[in-house]
C-alpha cells in the first residue's frame, strides 16, 4: 500500500479569500491601488498592537525598506544572527553595508544577546534580531543593549506573526519590524510583506520609498530615489481574509506541535527540541527536531529515510557564515550545532493528528534502522 505524501507546507485558504479576490476582479482594482490595501494594513497594525503598517510585495522588500528607513549607508555594520534565512543578511548587503554575524544562544536558535557587545565597533549602527521559527528573540535585552549603545533595532518577524514577549506582541519591540506573507508562512498573500512601526515619521518615509519616492502631494515629483515595492490589491484581499482567521491558524499550528511532542516522546534519547523561555509566547511556524548525536551526514540520511517513507522535510537553515557569499573562517559553535542536527518536519493547518503520528512513526523507524 502506498500512502499519500505528506508535504512540508501548504496554505489554508478557507475563509473569504475567494470572495475578496473576486471583488478585486469584478471591480477592476487589481493593481496597487484599492480598498483592501488600507484595510489589510490597518488590521495588521491592530493585530500587532502598533500604530502603522506599510504593506509591500514581499518580506525581503519589507526588510530592505526598513533598513533603508534606518538610514543604513555603505560601510555601516549591522549585527545579524548567523542562523537565519538569507534575506536578513542580503538586505544589509543591498545597502552596501556589512552584516556582522552573531552566534545563537546555547539553549535557543535565536541571536544571543550576551554576545552582541563583543561585535560592536565604531561602525555598528543597528541590530536585526530574527524571531526564528516563531520563537521570539529576547527583545527586552536587545532593546536595552541598543539603547545603551545608541543603536537601532529592526525585528525580522517574518516567521513569527502573533508571537509575544511578556504579553506584548512582536512587531512592536524594535524601531520597526517586518513580516513575510510567502506561501509557507503562518498567513500568506502568495508573495507579500509588511513593515510595522509606532513612529509616524518613519511610516511616512517608508510609504514614500515604497512608491518610487513620489511626493504624495505632487504627482511625478520625486524628492528621493525610491523603489517599487508596492503590494497589490489582490494580495491584500487575500491577506485581509487570512487575518480574519489568523487566530485559528496559530492555534492549529500549536496543536500540531503538541501532537508532535506527544508522538515523539519515545524518541527522547535520540532527538531534542528547543524549549520555550518562560517570558516568551512563541508561535509555531514550523516544528523542528534536533538529532542528539551525529552531524550533517546522519541528519541528511534521516531526511532521505523520511523522503522514502513519503514525508517531505527540510534542513534547519545553514548559518550565513558557511554560505559562499558570506563565508568566514570564524566559527559560531551554537548556530553550527543547531544547523547540522536540525530537521524541519511538516507543519501546516491541513495536517491531521493521524498525519502527525505517521510522521513521528516514520522518523522513529528511520532512526532505529540506522
Ligand atoms: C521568509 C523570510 C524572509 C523573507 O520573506 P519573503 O517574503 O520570502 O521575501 C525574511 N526573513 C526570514 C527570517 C524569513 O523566514
Amino acid at each position: 500500500m502506498s500512502l499519500d505524501r505528506i508535504s512540508l507546507a501548504q496554505p489554508t485558504l478557507d475563509g473569504n479569500e475567494r470572495k475578496y479576490v473576486l471583488d478585486c476582479l469584478d471591480t477592476n482594482w487589481i493593481s496597487s491601488i484599492g480598498k483592501y490595501i488600507g484595510a489589510f494594513e490597518e488590521r495588521f497594525a491592530d493585530f500587532c498592537g502598533v500604530e502603522h503598517a506599510i504593506a509591500t510585495n514581499n518580506g525581503t522588500t519589507a526588510l530592505h525598506l526598513a533598513v533603508v528607513g534606518m538610514g543604513v549607508e555603505p560601510g555601516d555594520e549591522i549585527l545579524v544572527p548567523t542562523l537565519t534565512y538569507i534575506a536578513t543578511a542580503n538586505v544589509v548587503r543591498y545597502c552596501g553595508a556589512v552584516p556582522v554575524f552573531v552566534d545563537s544562544s546555547p539553549n535557543a536558535l535565536n541571536i544571543d544577546p550576551e554576545q552582541l557587545a563583543q561585535h560592536v565597533t565604531d561602525r555598528t549602527r543597528g541590530v536585526i534580531p530574527v524571531h526564528l521559527y516563531g520563537q521570539p528573540a529576547d527583545m527586552r535585552k536587545i532593546s536595552e543593549f541598543c539603547k545603551e549603545n545608541g543603536l537601532w533595532s529592526v525585528e525580522d518577524a517574518a516567521e513569527a506573526h502573533g508571537a509575544g514577549i511578556e504579553g506584548k506582541r512582536v512587531g512592536g519591540w524594535g524601531h520597526c519590524a517586518t513580516f513575510s506573507f510567502f506561501g509557507n508562512k503562518i498567513i500568506t498573500t502568495g508573495e507579500g510583506g509588511i513593515v510595522t512601526t509606532d513612529d509616524p515619521e518613519l511610516a511616512q518615509q517608508l510609504r514614500l520609498l515604497r512608491g518610487q519616492g513620489m511626493d504624495p502631494d505632487r504627482r511625478y515629483w520625486f524628492p528621493v530615489i525610491g523603489y517599487n515595492y508596492r503590494m497589490t490589491n489582490i494580495q491584500a484581499a487575500i491577506g485581509l481574509a487570512q487575518l480574519e482567521t489568523i487566530d485559528r491558524a496559530i492555534e492549529a499550528r500549536s496543536e500540531i506541535a503538541s501532537w508532535y511532542d506527544e508522538f515523539l516522546c519515545p524518541l527522547g534519547d535520540e532527538i531534542t527540541t528547543v524549549a520555550d523561555p518562560p517570558w516568551a509566547q512563541s508561535v509555531v511556524w514550523v516544528y523542528n527536531v534536533f538529532l542528539r548525536d551525529g552531524g550533517e551526514t546522519e541528519r541528511d540520511a534521516a531526511m532521505a529515510g523520511l523522503d522514502e517513507l513519503g514525508i517531505e522535510t527540510r534542513p534547519v537553515f545553514y548559518p550565513m557564515h558557511v554560505l559562499p557569499p558570506y563565508r568566514e573562517e570564524a566559527t559560531y559553535p551554537h548556530a553550527e550545532r543547531w544547523a547540522r542536527s536540525g530537521i524541519t518536519l511538516p507543519t501546516h493547518q491541513g495536517l491531521s493528528r493521524l498525519d502527525v503520528e505517521r510522521v513521528a512513526r516514520s522518523l522513529e523507524q528511520t532512526l532505529r534502522n540506522r
